[in-house]
Order: C-alpha cells, then structure tokens, then sequence
C-alpha cells in the first residue's frame, strides 16, 4: 500500500513506514492512494465467515507484498480475537456490537491491530518509539491495554482531567509498567494540541515519536473491517441497501468506513451522527467548516470541536461538499434526546444503549423518518459497552448494566497518573525529557 500525505508535501511511504511514523513529516495524515477492490463474488464467497476470517482477508488483501502473507494472518488474528456481533433491534435497524474487546470499546479494534503490526516492524528493525496519544477517554484505554508490554514501545497517554469517567481513568492509569497516563488540565482538544505540538518539537526529535490516534493509518485500516462483516450479516445478497448511522466524533470510525465502501461494498449511505460537537455536519449543511472548543456531552468520546480525521474525507471526496454530501448525512442528537432514545428502545426492545450507540439509533431512526420508502437495512454502530456510562443509564433506566466479569474489580487498582501542570507544550516537552525511559534503555519486556 502506498500512502501520501493530507498535505501533499511529504513523498508516498508503504504502510509499514507509516506505521512507523504515525503522522507525516508535513504534518498531514497518510491516506491510501490507490484502493484494492473486493470483487463481488468474492465478497459473497466469504458470507459466513467469522469475523476473523473476514479481516484476515482484507488486511492480505490491503496489505499485499508489505508482509508474508502468513504474517499478516497471525498479526490479524492474535490482534482481533473478539466478536462482534450483530444485533436487531427492530424490523429494519440492528446493532453492530463492537464492544467485546478487552476494553470494552470500539478503539480495540484500532489500538490492538496497531500494537501486534507496529510491534513486529519495530522488533524486524530493533528500534524503540514513544507513542503519544491524545484521548477523549476510549483510546487511552485501548491503546494502554493494547500496548502494554509490546516490546520496543513506551507509551505516553494524555487525557484531560475531570473529563473522563472513573472507569476509563482507571483503564488507563493503572497499567504502568511502558504506559505512562499524563492527566492535563484542560479539554481533548488541548490534549490533541499538545500531541500535534509535540510532533513538531525539536527537542524531542531523540524520542522517536509515534502515533497512536486515529490520526494513525495503523488504527483506521482494521476498523474498515468490520463495516464489511455487518454488511455480510446483515444482507442476503448483493442488492440490499445498507445504511451505517457512525457515532462520530474524531471521524475516524467514519472514513474508515469509506474506505471499506471504496473497496467496493456496496454501502448505500453513511450518517455522521454526532453530539452538540457537530462540526461535520454543520460543514455538510452550511458549507462552512468551523472547528472550535469541544463542548462537554454525556456522550463524552465524541466530544471533538476540531476532528482531525476530516482532512482525510475531504480528500476522498477530492474537497467537494456536494460530493460529500452525496455519500455522507450529517446528524447532530442533543444529550436530551439521547436520554429519550436509551429509555425508548429500552422500553421497545429491551435492548440497553450506551450514549454514544444511543445517539446512532436516534440518528438512524430520524434517517428512516425522512427516508420511509428507502427499504434500506439501517445498521448503527454500538461503540462502547454500556456499563461504561453507568450513570447515564442507571439515571435513565433504573438499573445497572453488569460489567463483564474480568473488569469486576477496576475500582481496587491503584491510580498512577501523572498530572501536567498546566497546558502548554514546553511543559509536556520537559516531562517527556524527564521520563526515565526517555534517557535509559527501556527494560526488558514481555512479547
Ligand atoms: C472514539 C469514540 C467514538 C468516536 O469515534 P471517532 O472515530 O473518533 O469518530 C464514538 N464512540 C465511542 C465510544 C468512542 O470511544
């Protein structure tokens, strides 16, 4: 796979120097520039496969010739060893369950591929790098999980303070060891500032840093296939129309559900559905792009005033808004409404939303509303488990959603944040110069 950057200075890299580098020299994303396309019958060979299966395929077949097949396959498999399923929740809307990795979200799919492909380049090159991610609180997570103890990798995890729950603080701070979790007084998009300042910073030149956001190609590409999958499951031949109503925030999930749709599935449309932080489809309305200070929801992973991953859409559709608009429907749910939706499908179905999977129903199903004769089967994205946002629902329901078993007991572990004293980059430069990982050779390590 070549990759060429949203900026258009940097020379094309292969995948696997892109992985590497997380972000281009130039300070754009790499995106793909040429798409493989899945051929029909193909396609359909592979109904009834498990999921595995199915993204074994597609990363050979995105990732041909960059390593052994053989490679690819077990990198894919130790990496996306979840399920993930689909579930009805009325007539012509189902969920895609993508909550069953060990976080307990999405950015699974995302940090864990990226771990098992970034580890075995850097072990084949006998490098170590420094990732630095910016989370709104799902990716730290994930990305603290994923890479924990991958050898030639330290970790360093921004999250602004008091904007995450308890839950996903814990995920993330208490895993020590290569991950250090870094609590910053101020919102995501400080956070996310920071990082892109961080990239640029002479002085931290000598850490070798990294990317693990959905800024980073590493990240976006597994999360195609699933969209692939759900389209599998839900359909029984070619003909279905199928809609993906995507809880977005930094519009990583989104593109990387167009380019599954570039590879030639046959997606019929995509809903952006977003919080009150609707940059997106304020763009796709208006036409004006107005990327400003995140606004605090109780769908808080999707609060993002300033989503990076638009540069790459807006390279898809070659910077047209009416082309955009053509493939893409943007939705803006309130916090009220995403309360009404979880006690209504609860009430209808007895199916349990967490708030950003709510704010996906509710977008889907003002779709259908506007669209009654389409025939289309709608699928929303269930990006995280419920009992993540317990006090949403219990507020909502009256009820608990039981963790699963292995998360019982977060509460006990020991947090080992750090707290950056104020926002700014020569502050996050000096403690990432203090780090005792940034000086000596990091330790030995479990593979
Ligand atoms: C990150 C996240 C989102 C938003 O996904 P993007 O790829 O940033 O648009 C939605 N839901 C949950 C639970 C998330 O963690």
């Amino acid at each position: 796979m070549r990759l060429v950057s949203t900026n258009g200075v940097a020379p094309p890299v292969s995948f696997r120097e892109a992985l590497v580098r997380g972000i281009a020299p130039d300070g754009g994303l790499y995106r793909p520039t040429a798409i493989p396309r899945l051929d029909p019958a193909v396609l359909e060979r592979w109904r009834g496969l498990g999921f595995p299966d199915i993204a074994s395929r597609l990363a050979r077949l995105w990732l041909h010739g960059e390593w052994p097949d053989e490679t690819i396959d077990r990198l894919v498999r130790a990496a996306l060893d979840f399920s993930v399923p689909t579930v009805t929740i009325d007539p012509s809307l189902a969920m895609l369950e993508l909550f069953h990795g060990p976080t307990l979200a999405f950015k699974d799919f995302g940090a864990r591929f990226l771990a098992r492909f970034l580890g075995d380049e850097l072990a084949a090159r006998g490098e170590h790098v420094t990732i630095l991610v910016a989370t709104s609180g799902d990716t730290g997570s994930a990305v603290a999980r994923g890479f924990a103890g991958v050898e030639g990798i330290s970790v360093v995890v921004l999250y602004p303070a008091g904007r995450v729950s308890p839950f996903q603080e814990s995920q993330m701070a208490t895993m020590g060891g290569n991950i250090t979790a870094v609590r910053v007084p101020g919102t995501f998009d400080d956070c996310q500032r920071l990082v892109k300042a961080a990239f640029l910073e002479p002085a931290l030149a000598g850490l070798r840093l990294s990317s693990a956001n959905s800024i980073s190609i590493g990240r976006l590409l597994p999360q195609s296939f699933y969209y692939v999958h759900a389209w599998l499951c839900v359909t029984d031949g070619e003909k279905t129309p199928v809609v993906f109503s995507v809880p977005s925030g930094n519009l990583g999930n989104l593109t990387a559900g167009v380019m599954a749709a570039q590879t030639g599935v046959p997606v019929s449309h995509f809903i952006a559905a977003t919080n009150v932080n609707d940059v997106l489809p304020e763009y796709l309305e208006t036409g004006a792009y107005r990327p400003r200070p995140a606004l605090a929801t109780i769908s808080n992973a999707m609060d993002v005033g300033d989503p990076s991953n638009f540069a790459r859409l807006n390279a898809v559709y070659g910077g047209s808004r009416e082309a955009m608009r053509g493939a893409i429907s943007g939705m803006t749910v309130s916090d009220a409404e995403t309360r009404a939706e979880i006690r209504e499908t609860y009430a209808a179905s007895g199916y349990v939303l967490d708030p950003h999977g709510a704010v996906a129903v509710h977008a889907a199903r003002r779709w259908r509303a506007g669209h009654p004769d389409d025939g289309a089967r709608l699928v929303a994205l269930g990006t995280a488990h419920p009992a993540k946002f317990a006090d949403t629902i219990t507020a909502e329901l009256g009820l608990e959603p039981p963790l699963p078993m292995h998360e019982r007991d977060w509460a006990s572990k020991p947090l080992l944040a750090v707290d950056l004293p104020d926002a700014t980059s020569g502050t996050l430069t000096d403690l990432l110069l203090s780090r005792p990982s940034a000086s000596a050779p990091p330790p030995p390590r479990l593979r």
